[in-house]
């Protein structure tokens, strides 16, 4: 393919608006709400056992508080998701996920329209408002150890001339990744960390929930 194809492949898929944001987040509602036991389950295991509950009751309040945001820009409707996730996950997930969606919104601005250059960057800035945060790196057990990797795998995909899709699926499947290697970690930031030794052999919980918003995104972005 020659560069010139690549970039007409691009601008075809720079089509990301309002309907491609909220199919993303209806989408994270429901596989949070489908794997909200097993997020629990591993919650159950090296936490307080609320992590499915947490996200599954934040990500439907941001669905029903879609409805009356849906017009609004594509960076709006994260911004204001952001904010619903921060009041309705709690816990240690809820501000640090309402924190990347919120960062991610600003980042998008007003416009209508984005490409796949917006959506890693977008993903990117979220990314570092949750380190600047929870002060995470990867390695600690955490989110961070599936998104970072995500995001990473979502620029060389794009760089390597990938269609969104397939880059958003590399992108996923890292993420996947990501959260198997925490099971052989141990714990440095949040509850589990008072576990200290004894966190080895779970998979972290929080690193599995963004595993299912990679997914969602995944799903959002082929529908498309
Ligand atoms: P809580 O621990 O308050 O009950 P949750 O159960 O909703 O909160 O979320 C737990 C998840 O939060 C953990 O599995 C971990 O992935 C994530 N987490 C905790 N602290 C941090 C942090 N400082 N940075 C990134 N992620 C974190
Ligand atoms: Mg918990």
């Amino acid at each position: 393919m020659d560069t010139s194809n690549r970039r007409g492949a691009l601008s075809r898929h720079s089509e990301f608006d309002s309907r491609l944001v909220a199919r993303w987040i209806r989408a994270c509602a429901d596989e949070v709400s489908s794997h909200r036991d097993h997020l629990t389950q591993l919650d159950a295991a090296i936490g307080d056992a609320d992590h499915g509950v947490n996200m599954d009751r934040g990500f439907s309040a941001a669905v029903s508080a879609l409805e009356a945001i849906e017009g609004l820009p594509p960076g709006q409707i994260l911004e204001q998701t952001g904010a619903t996730l921060i009041v309705r996950v709690g816990g240690a997930a809820g501000p640090l996920y309402g924190s990347a969606f919120r960062r991610a919104g600003e980042h998008l601005g007003d416009v209508a329209r984005f490409g796949p250059e917006e959506l890693l960057a977008a993903l990117r800035e979220g990314l570092a408002a949750m380190q600047s945060l929870g002060a995470a790196v990867e390695g600690d057990k955490t989110i961070i150890d599936a998104w970072l990797p995500a995001v990473a795998a979502l620029e060389r995909g794009l760089r390597a001339g990938a269609a969104p899709n397939v880059a958003v699926r590399n992108a996923r499947e890292a993420a996947e990744a990501g959260a198997s290697r925490t099971t052989a970690m141990q714990a440095r930031k949040g509850r589990a960390s008072y576990l200290g030794p004894r966190s080895v052999g779970h998979q972290d919980p929080g690193a599995t929930s963004t595993v299912l918003l990679f997914r969602a995104l995944e799903k959002a972005v082929t529908a498309s």
